[in-house]
């Protein structure tokens, strides 16, 4: 079969029905091929709707036969389509046995089974098993799997599966054929198989019941050493879902996998996780501080899934935020416990103010559980995840971490096993806890950002403090009415004496006013404290408040917060035609060399302080995006900022102790610093040879890309040396050389467009690798609004040209990179023109994937 329209029919929440038939067990087998891997499964299928016909999921396969209890089934039997097969008449119980056949080796789409490299691997979430097998592919028909696996004993030294290994034995030939079990029901998304040659790194860990667990991690061969930060960060995670919430590993085995070729970060399967290479694989040579963190950070997501998403898991794909945005609010906590909570805060926060705000504004905009999908892949969201976690962040702090802890273990005893809901977890969270989380779950179904509009009013005559409260949330594109949410607003009084209150009011009114009776004196008011909702705020604070928040609030993120809309005011006065020297006061000058001198106790705070907002986190301030404004204003502070506090720049830099490079907290912070430092020494000229030492001497590359960003980001004739110096050195690291690429791409100058079409002659770059692609052009078009904003279009062009060539490879990732082009209702008239302009030319192409189209058309007017 090979009819190739799928059909563009979008599926609704409110459509779920349950399954007609469940599938109790699975035998799976394989016969590894690179252009005819043969599969076969041995199904035992029971009814449960009567009268219904049996309906499997199956796309891109090559049907050899069907036998049903034994019988070969004839065509007359059934109706085999691009999406499936259909049998309509069945028995309520019996044997089901399809053979069918793939080609490995031309799955450039990295969904099903693909290989990556010489690696057979499989990537099945969200709807991938259909391209391995026919089957209901649907996260709530759960069966117990048995898989074998045949291929080359030389070639492939290691056959992988889920669970345990149940045999391993080579025939005369050389053929070995290796068979795993998975005691633990699961849907067919979490399936693995990889075979292929690894280094492979042990280690164990011991339970906190005292189990002992093998971990096993595979990475490419001679890349051993690089393999061992993960291994550690996995037992650091597994300890620390003990400790913090009581849940424990539940196989004998734990394995992890590195590929080259992977179209998101990693993948939770039962027992045997598939991870992007990009992150597993460190050392101090080649990653950055940052890649460090999110090495570490999904790691813990990809095992914390195995109880929330794994052992209990999703009804259908509506309720992805269920695993996905519980999981990363769970990984959010392990990351501030294992090294800076401020820092890793303030990151979350940035995150959503940049991209999820975006989102929200967006032709996508969608809830945290949508209600309309066409193709699942394009909801792996900002939104699904990210405000998914913020969700669940207020919902601790609603509750407190310890009946928030108690609901988390009542949903997973009660759903253990189970294909589960948002609404069960809400159940479960209002059980453990005796709260009423009607209102808070409609955090659920309701998309937007929410406008928090604070007053504060104070009566020196009765001492009475006024909080008024109002929030509104503006139409989004899926959603014309919207109503009042409940607010965690977390809120610190600072007085004048030096004391401090804290309080946690609860908004659940459009408008609500709150009176704190008995305050002696006027407090200043440091709002949303922690980022307690994901709300964009509005308050009267004066500069002056901001400045005493900034350097005075307790909590770290509240201080940042207080600097970010400081320098927001003073981006927008410059923005209205002010002069900088105005803006840019004496005092504030005076206030950050302070800072610069006598750096607070955690000194990246300190770099965070004097870091101005970004590009994106601008703009959503913004209906209509004053690019061209935004820019100038930017460059033109920091530029002012570089030349007042130049000698107070170089002074801090040269006070930094320069450790030898370790991933530690304190060093981390030092380094923040000190790139702080060189980012604005930068931009001025008389630092070259400041910068060039740094350049050279630098043993880690976490402070080498730091010289490249800063001198990159200043416009220093500096830069195109430096770059060239580091294409050159690291050519034959394909992960550096992604680091590369991206310098290329998110270069301001006009050069861009030049470097861009030379790299892509690369011998590293490849359009079927989604890291090289993603480095080129996802840096390009989110990461260089100046060149990407162009008022000739060629930044739009380039990236219409990467989108049309890539969506007939892989769908998946030329979806994501349509994304900045979908929000072109934000933008001045031209632009929105030239945008429109290449969304047009991307809807007329015949073939669209599916992925593309729905992205594409919701967006045209
Ligand atoms: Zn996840």
């Amino acid at each position: 079969m090979s009819a190739q329209t799928t059909n563009r029919i979008a599926r609704s929440r409110h459509d779920y029905q349950a399954p007609a038939f469940t599938i109790k067990t699975m035998q799976l087998s394989f016969n590894l091929h690179s252009t005819a891997t043969r599969v076969t499964a041995v199904m035992q299928v029971n009814r449960e709707t009567p009268g219904a016909a049996l309906q499997l999921d199956g796309q891109h396969l090559t049907l050899i036969a069907i036998t049903l209890d034994g019988r070969k089934l004839s065509a007359e039997h059934y109706q085999l389509s691009a999406d499936g097969l259909v049998l309509p008449e069945v028995p309520d119980s019996f044997e089901l046995c399809i053979e069918t056949e793939i080609a490995p080796q031309h799955n450039t789409a990295l969904e099903g089974l693909y290989m990556a490299g010489n690696t057979y691997c499989t990537q099945c979430e969200a709807e991938g098993f259909r391209r391995i097998m026919f089957f209901p592919d649907r996260p709530d028909v759960l069966c117990q799997y048995t898989v074998t696996i045949k291929a080359d004993a030389k070639t492939y030294p290691y056959l992988l599966s889920n669970g345990n290994k149940i045999s391993d034995h080579i025939d005369e030939l050389g053929l070995r054929t290796v068979q795993w079990h998975d005691p633990f029901p699961k849907p067919c998304y979490l399936f693995a198989l990889v075979a292929g040659d690894f280094d492979l790194v042990t280690d164990n860990f011991i339970t906190q019941s005292g189990r002992d667990v093998r971990l096993e991690l595979f990475v490419d061969k001679g890349a051993a050493a690089k393999g061992d930060f993960a291994l550690q960060a996995l037992k650091r995670a597994m300890r620390w879902d003990e400790q913090r919430f009581n849940l424990e590993y539940d196989l004998d085995i734990y394995m992890v996998v590195a590929v080259d070729f992977f179209n998101m970060g990693a993948m939770e399967n039962k027992g045997l996780n598939i991870f992007n290479s990009k992150y597993v694989l460190a050392d101090a040579a080649s990653a950055t501080d940052r890649d460090y963190f999110n090495i570490e950070s999904i790691i813990g997501h990809e095992y914390f899934h195995n109880w929330t998403g794994n052992r209990v898991t999703c009804r259908d794909w509506f309720q992805l935020s269920l695993k996905e945005g519980l999981t990363v609010f769970r990984d959010q906590e392990f990351s501030a416990d294992m090294g800076s909570a401020t820092l890793s805060r303030i990151d979350a926060v940035k995150l959503i103010r940049s991209a999820q705000f975006a989102e929200d504004a967006s032709p996508m905009a969608h809830p945290i559980r949508p209600e309309q999908v066409l193709e699942m892949n394009n909801f792996y969201t900002v939104t699904v995840y990210d405000k998914g976690a913020e969700v669940i962040r207020m919902l601790q702090t609603l509750l407190g971490r310890q009946l928030f802890a108690s609901g988390l273990t009542l949903y997973l005893k009660r759903h253990d096993g189970q294909a589960a809901t948002c609404d069960d977890f809400i159940r479960a969270m209002q059980d453990a806890s005796g709260y009423d989380l009607t209102q808070f779950a409609l955090w659920y179904s309701q998309s937007g950002t929410p406008v928090l509009t604070v007053k504060q009013q104070y009566d020196a005559d009765t001492k009475q403090l006024s909080l008024t409260l109002r929030q509104e949330t503006a139409a989004t594109a899926d959603q014309a009415t919207k109503q009042a949410l409940l607010l965690p607003i977390a809120v610190e009084l600072l007085f004048a004496d030096n004391s401090r209150q804290k309080q946690l009011f609860c908004l659940t009114d459009a408008e609500q006013q709150f009176v704190l009776p008995d305050v002696a004196t006027e407090p200043v008011v440091v709002w949303l404290e922690h980022f307690s909702a994901p709300v964009k705020l509005h308050c009267q604070a004066t500069t002056e408040d901001l400045l005493q928040i900034a350097a005075q609030a307790s909590d770290g993120v509240a201080r940042w917060d207080a600097m970010q809309q400081y320098w927001s005011r003073q981006i927008t006065a410059v923005m209205q035609g002010a002069a900088v020297q105005t803006v840019i006061t004496a005092e504030l000058v005076a206030l950050l060399k302070q800072w610069l001198e006598l750096p607070a106790a955690d000194l990246a705070l300190t770099a965070e302080l004097l870091t101005l907002p970004d590009f994106d986190t601008l703009a959503e301030q913004h209906d209509e995006i004053p690019v061209d404004a935004i820019l100038s204003a930017l460059s033109s502070i920091k530029m002012f900022l570089a030349q007042q506090l130049r000698e107070a720049f170089l002074q801090c830099l040269h006070n930094l102790p320069q450790p030898a490079y370790r991933y530690q907290q304190q060093d981390v912070a030092i380094r923040r610093l000190r790139h702080l430092c060189l980012s604005y020494m930068a931009q001025l000229a008389e630092y070259d040879v400041v910068l060039q030492q740094h350049y050279q001497q630098a043993d880690n590359m976490t402070d080498t890309i730091a010289v490249l960003m800063a001198t990159q980001q200043a416009g220093s004739a500096l830069f195109p040396q430096l770059r060239d110096d580091f294409c050159q050195r690291w050519q034959h690291d394909a992960l550096v050389m992604d680091k590369a690429f991206a310098l290329v791409a998110t270069d301001p100058a006009d050069t861009v467009f030049a470097g861009i079409a030379a790299m892509q002659q690369h011998r590293q770059f490849s359009w079927k690798n989604p890291n090289r692609v993603r480095a080129l052009f996802s840096a390009f078009s989110m990461r260089n609004p100046q060149q990407f904003h162009r008022l000739d279009g060629a930044g739009y062009r380039l990236l219409l040209e990467a989108i049309t060539k890539l969506d007939p490879i892989n769908p998946q990732v030329s979806a994501r990179l349509v994304t900045p082009l979908l929000s072109w209702r934000r933008f001045d008239k031209t632009r929105q023109q030239l945008m429109l302009d290449a969304l047009q030319l991307l809807a007329a192409q015949s073939n669209l994937s599916n992925d593309l189209f729905e992205k594409v058309s919701r967006s045209l007017p």
